[in-house]
């Protein structure tokens, strides 16, 4: 069996209602294939074909809205983090987080356990050398992967399709930035970080430009945004066994699901299950801190059969 996590940061659930939910005006073909609709918060749990969505809880008890440092801890360790700190706190994690990250890190707990992990993130070069220096701004997200000293992929592994850019998945910037990397379709992207982690027992991916849309009221952008990542799901679904391939989608706080306000919002994020055992993880997981045990107990469970 193989997990893939694809985080993509500041999507909720939104209204029924096109003035205020942009997923209205973007063709989501995908979501829509997988759903027969636009899901809302007013649907619940929503059952399709080959998909279970969740609506899954962010604030997890602690009063503010959610953020994404505390968020992403959670999703990544099953640890309520805002509640360990006693606040909501992003974008960046503290001390107290990565301290958190260090000794919790799903990555971590996977390859204690003997299961491959992969992040799928592709990192420039000018990326590498701050981090040497100290100096890098690491999201939570990739602090886990490098608590699971998990190998943090360069613009060779984008190159041969073995990673995705999770700023611009056609690699737009990267080929205008001199890298030799070939412009491709966020499709592809899907496809290629798909491939990847079927040579994995667990791989993770994040994507930052649903928040990044989210905290200004582009609509253009957000559109864009909402086309480019519904676009990458579907060339994830392309390309996966649904017999033998467990993919989650799901996120750290609301942003983009309400284009009235620029930030963040209190809303549920959908967790989508597609293919392999997507029941019995869509009966486990209600809140973010129930994403990474959820991982664990399925892998743990499949490694008996091997
Ligand atoms: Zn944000």
């Amino acid at each position: 069996m193989h997990i893939l996590l694809v985080f993509c940061d500041g999507v909720g659930l939104g209204d029924d209602d096109p003035a205020t939910n942009p997923f209205f005006h973007a063709p989501m073909k995908t979501l829509r294939a997988l759903f027969g609709k636009i899901p809302t918060r007013a649907d619940g749990i929503l059952y399709g074909e080959h998909a279970i969505l969740v609506p899954t809880d962010a604030r997890l008890g602690v009063p503010g809205l959610p953020q994404s440092g505390t968020g992403q801890t959670t999703i990544f360790t099953g640890i309520n983090a805002p509640a360990h700190i006693g606040e909501h706190l992003g974008p960046y994690p503290n001390d107290a987080l990565r301290e958190l990250l260090k000794q919790h890190s799903i990555f971590k707990q996977l390859g204690a356990l003997g299961f491959s992990t992969a992040f799928g993130n592709a990192y420039p070069p000018f990326f590498f050398e701050r981090l040497q220096r100290g100096k890098a701004r690491r999201t939570a997200t990739l602090q886990a992967a490098i608590a699971g000293d998990v190998r943090v992929r360069d613009v060779n592994h984008l190159a041969r399709g073995e990673a995705v850019s999770g700023l611009s998945m056609n690699n737009k910037f990267w080929v205008e930035s001199g890298a030799s990397v070939p412009l491709i379709t966020a499709h592809i992207a899907g496809e290629n970080l798909m491939r990847l982690a079927q040579q994995f027992d667990f791989t993770a991916f994040e994507y930052a430009p649903t928040d990044m849309v989210g905290h200004k009221d582009n609509h253009a952008d957000i559109l864009g945004v909402l086309n480019e990542v519904d676009e990458f799901w579907g060339g994830i679904v392309a390309q996966m066994n649904l017999e033998s391939d467990l993919v989650i989608i799901t996120s750290d706080h609301g942003n983009i699901e309400d284009w009235t306000v620029k930030g963040h919002t209190l809303n549920p994020v959908p967790t989508i299950l597609l293919g392999a055992r997507r029941a019995e993880a869509a009966e486990k997981i209600r809140a973010l801190t129930d994403i990474a045990p959820t991982v664990l107990d399925l892998l743990r469970d499949a490694g008996k059969f091997h």
